[in-house]
Parts: C-alpha cells; sequence; structure tokens
C-alpha cells in the first residue's frame, strides 16, 4: 500500500493526537498549525516567572487518557507527573458559606446532609445512577462514530433510554433528587464543561458528577498544556511533522477530492485532509460554497457553548483562602444561565470560576506569588471592546475581593484578559466561542457535524464540535473515532 500523504490543520489537542495515531499507523503526516506552540485552547502563556494554562485546567476522564497513551505503548507518566487534588474543589455560595468536595466521598455525603435531610442518601443513590450511565456511555457509546438517527436511537439505546434519561432535562432531573438550592447547584455547575445549560442540557449529562465527585479531579505538574507537548512528542517519535505559524487559508478541491491545502506560505500537496481547527471556519472560510457541507446557514440554527472572560493574574503575595480550583455559584443562578444563551449580555451578578494552581504546583509562579486564573462564561458575539472588558474586570475584582476577605488588586504584578476576540482571532472559534457547540440533545451524537465531509470525499474532521464533543478526554475520543474512519477507508 502506498503511503498517503495526510495533512493536519491545527496542532490542538484533537489534531496531535490525530497526528500521533496516524503517524504510528504508517500515515505520512503534516500538521499545519496557524500559532506559534502546540495546544490549540490548552495554550501555555508566561510571563515573568508565571506560566498560565491558557484554557483547560480540569484533568478529567484519567482512563480516557490512559486509554489513548496505552495504544503507544505508554503511559500518561511516561510524559508528565499526574496528581490527584484534594480537594477537589472549593465552592463559595457566599462569603460566609463555603464547601469543598474532596476525594472522600463519605465527606460528600455528610455535605449533603447538611443541605437537605436524607441529603446524603440522595446523593449515593444520584451517584449510582450517574455512575450507571458513565459506564454506559464510556462501554458503548463515546468511542463510536454515529452516521444517521437510527444509529444513535438504536435498540440499545431505546431500550435503555429511560435509564439514560435522554429526554428529560437536567435541571427538572436534579429536582426530582433534591430540594436544596445548593444541592442542586453542585450538581449542575459542571454542565458548564459541556458548554450548556442545565435548564437546556439531557439528564443523560450528570454523568458529569460521577466525573467529578466520584473519579476525581487531576493535574498535570507543570500544568494542562504538559498534555499537549506529550501528544505533540508522541507525533514526532512516530514521525509526524508538526509546523508552526503556518495558517490554512484554504483547502483546494478538485473534482470531489481536496488535492491541496494551500497556507501563507505556499502549497502543500495532500491525499487526506483532517481538519482538527474549528469546524465552521474550515467548512466556511476554507472550502469554496461548493464543498461546504454546512454552510452558513447551518451554524446560524446552532446554539453555540459560551465564549469566557479570563484574565491571568500573576500576584505577588499569597492567597490562604483558594484550593487549587475554586468556583463562586451566585445565588442567580438562572439569570446568568439566560444570559449566556437566551438574552446574550454581559452576566450583572456571575458565578465564576478561579484556579490557582500554584497551590499544588510551585513551578507556575515565583515563590512568592501565586498564579489566578479567573473565568467567567459569557455570551459569544456580546461587545468586547477593551472598555467593557475593563469595567467587567473591576467589578469581577470587587467581588472576589469581598467573597474572599482579601485584597489583591495591589498585588497584580502581571494582568492579560483573554475574551471573545481573542478566541475568534487567535483559534478562529466561530463568533468567538470558546468551545463549539453546545450538548443540548439535539446536539449530541449524530446531531454533532460529521467527521467526514459529505462533499469531499478525502476531508475528515475531529475536534470538539465532532462526537463526542467538548473537553480533552472527549477530542482525544473524537481523534480514536476519525482515524479508525480513515484507515478503514485508505485500505
Ligand atoms: C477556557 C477554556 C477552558 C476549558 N476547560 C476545560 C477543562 O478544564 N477540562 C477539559 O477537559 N476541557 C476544557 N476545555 C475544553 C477543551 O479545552 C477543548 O474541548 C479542546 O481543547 C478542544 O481541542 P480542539 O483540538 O478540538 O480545538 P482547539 O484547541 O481550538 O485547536 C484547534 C487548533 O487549530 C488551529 N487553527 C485554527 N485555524 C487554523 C488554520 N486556518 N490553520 C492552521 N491552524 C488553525 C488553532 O490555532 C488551534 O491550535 C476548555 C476550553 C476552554 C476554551
Amino acid at each position: 500500500m502506498p503511503q498517503h500523504k495526510i495533512l493536519i490543520i491545527g496542532a490542538g489537542l484533537s489534531g496531535l493526537s490525530a497526528a500521533a495515531l496516524l503517524a504510528r499507523r504508517g500515515f505520512d503526516v503534516t500538521v499545519l498549525e496557524k500559532n506559534e506552540h502546540p495546544g490549540g485552547a490548552a495554550g501555555l502563556f508566561q510571563q515573568d516567572g508565571f506560566r498560565f494554562d491558557m484554557g483547560p485546567s480540569w484533568y478529567l476522564m484519567p482512563e480516557v487518557f490512559d486509554r489513548f497513551f496505552a495504544q503507544f505503548d505508554r503511559k500518561p507518566s511516561d510524559f508528565y507527573n499526574l496528581i490527584k487534588l484534594d480537594p477537589y474543589y472549593k465552592v463559595f455560595f457566599s462569603r460566609d458559606e463555603t464547601v469543598e468536595i474532596t476525594p472522600d466521598i463519605n465527606q460528600s455525603y455528610s455535605l449533603f446532609d447538611t443541605l437537605e435531610p436524607g441529603g446524603g442518601k440522595k446523593l449515593q443513590e444520584y451517584l449510582a445512577l450517574a455512575k450507571y450511565k458513565y459506564d454506559l456511555a464510556l462501554n458503548e457509546f463515546l468511542y463510536r462514530d454515529y452516521t444517521s438517527l437510527l444509529d444513535f436511537f438504536n435498540r440499545r439505546l431505546v431500550f435503555e433510554g429511560t435509564k439514560m434519561h435522554v429526554f428529560q432535562k437536567l435541571d427538572r432531573f436534579v429536582q426530582r433528587f433534591f430540594a436544596s438550592e445548593r444541592a442542586r447547584k453542585l450538581l449542575e455547575y459542571n454542565i458548564v464543561f459541556l458548554g450548556c445549560s442545565p435548564f437546556k442540557s439531557p439528564a443523560l449529562y450528570s454523568i458529569m458528577s460521577h466525573i467529578d465527585m466520584t473519579l476525581g479531579v487531576y493535574y498535570p505538574q507543570g500544568g494542562v498544556h504538559e498534555v499537549a507537548r506529550a501528544l505533540e512528542k508522541l507525533a514526532v517519535e512516530h514521525g509526524a511533522r508538526i509546523t508552526y505559524n503556518q495558517p490554512a487559508v484554504k483547502i483546494g478541491v478538485s473534482g470531489s477530492r481536496a488535492e491541496n491545502v494551500y497556507t501563507e506560505n505556499g502549497t502543500r500537496s495532500a491525499d487526506i485532509v483532517l481538519a482538527g481547527s474549528d469546524y465552521h471556519h474550515a467548512e466556511t472560510t476554507l472550502l469554496d460554497p461548493p464543498y461546504q457541507t454546512y454552510p452558513e446557514k447551518y451554524w446560524n440554527r446552532k446554539l453555540l457553548a459560551p465564549s469566557a472572560f479570563i484574565v491571568y493574574l500573576g500576584l505577588n503575595k499569597k492567597l490562604p483562602n483558594l484550593q487549587h480550583h475554586n468556583l463562586y455559584l451566585a445565588d442567580t443562578w438562572e439569570n446568568h444561565f439566560t444570559a449566556i444563551f437566551d438574552e446574550p449580555a454581559w452576566p450583572e451578578n456571575p458565578s465564576y470560576y478561579v484556579a490557582c494552581p500554584s497551590k499544588t504546583d510551585p513551578s507556575v509562579a515565583p515563590p512568592k506569588g501565586e498564579n489566578i486564573f479567573m473565568l467567567v462564561p459569557v455570551a459569544p458575539g456580546i461587545e468586547d471592546s477593551d472598555e467593557v472588558r475593563e469595567h467587567f474586570f473591576n467589578k469581577l475584582l470587587t467581588h472576589f475581593e469581598y467573597i474572599t476577605g482579601i485584597s489583591i488588586a495591589d498585588s497584580i504584578i502581571v494582568k492579560r484578559i483573554f475574551s471573545q476576540r481573542d478566541f475568534a482571532s487567535y483559534l478562529n472559534m466561530y463568533r468567538g466561542t470558546a468551545m463549539g457547540m453546545a450538548h443540548t440533545l439535539w446536539q449530541t451524537a449524530c446531531f454533532r457535524p460529521s467527521h467526514k465531509s459529505k462533499k469531499v470525499q478525502n476531508l475528515y474532521y475531529t475536534g470538539h464540535y465532532t462526537h463526542p464533543g467538548i473537553g480533552l478526554p472527549m477530542v482525544l475520543i473524537a481523534s480514536q473515532i476519525v482515524c479508525d474512519i480513515i484507515e478503514k477507508e485508505s485500505a
């Protein structure tokens, strides 16, 4: 068999994982990445002794990473040192009320007992169901491609459907168990990891609580960017070439075959093209209209995942009452989701996330400093001027200082804001979304954009728009799926 020449667009986790898999299977792989380093959303920003993970900071579902590396007879520990966090995360409900979720599940049961009568028992039942769904999803649904409705609503899903809670909304499902607002938020906040809202996503995604509370929250020493570096190394070890500062500007199609990819610096020929860049960008910018499976009007009808207002702060002092992962979950819980998904606007009283990885990892901040990453999910496409950003930052800072009881304004020595217009320009993300398409039921499995173009025979897609969807473990699985299809179709 002649060695197929494959061009991969994008060195995010999806592009890099696909590069490693395909190089290992004997393809001649070149990756074209627009930016200067690997990782895409999982990029790295360094300044004055601080190392910031630019995007993802929660390492979840470690078994998916183990399974990925095992295909190369390797383990994650060959590349990075993974530690289990304790506590997994801290939640601020108000200035005076905080709780911690720890690896000791009995502590979570006791915590829920304090939230409402019988809370611990209910949590036990809730998590048992979440585990059931998770095991089924992992074994039957996540690692396979869906090409039709029948494929998705197959006998197994129809048989298991009621137990998978596909047709119920997450919020309603949680309310079946819990009356307490606090309990509800603890079980719903994590749906933001899937770019959705508890009022719009199916209760199937209660699996997220099994993932964060039972399976646990991990951290690769050095930061999540180390995972991107590991995949880059693995791909190169198997013969892939990864080129940086090479933005693709067009996929050249002749007949119904992609023949080359034009970059700002020249043209590269290909037998196969795999796009791991933003799906909307690849379809509507890199392809001419006759070759677009999903033209602009398709995207107009989709519910996008939120964008994010992110602030990287380097502080010259320590913050004693933070943990590695911290969440503030506001009383006006529903309003924030409305401001993201229904009436797009900057949220008035946002819930937000603050990472402080220097609590665990001395390599990410100078000895007496603290590395702070603040993130507020916001609607894509809202005004994002310097003025608006600064106003929002000051509001966030004032609230953070109030809730933690610590003043930090005078201790900031590094500050960078990264928001919608940066997602759009730096990563070519559609309308500045941070994560692509939200996980509603009708944007799950076969309802996500396909791994294979319907118009161009040898054009394929991976990444967080494709099944199974958003998140680092999910894009590793997406690449696994598409690489199996490519291998089969090239045989
Ligand atoms: C702020 C944030 C926080 C997150 N937190 C978590 C978390 O804690 N845990 C978790 O598991 N997941 C998290 N996620 C989700 C996760 O990071 C993503 O789902 C995943 O990284 C997406 O990978 P990808 O390869 O599909 O896309 P990307 O990472 O966007 O990679 C696409 C790549 O394509 C490149 N590219 C784009 N256009 C071109 C072009 N024309 N030519 C060449 N290259 C191009 C881009 O530069 C980029 O490198 C988070 C995401 C964000 C944004």
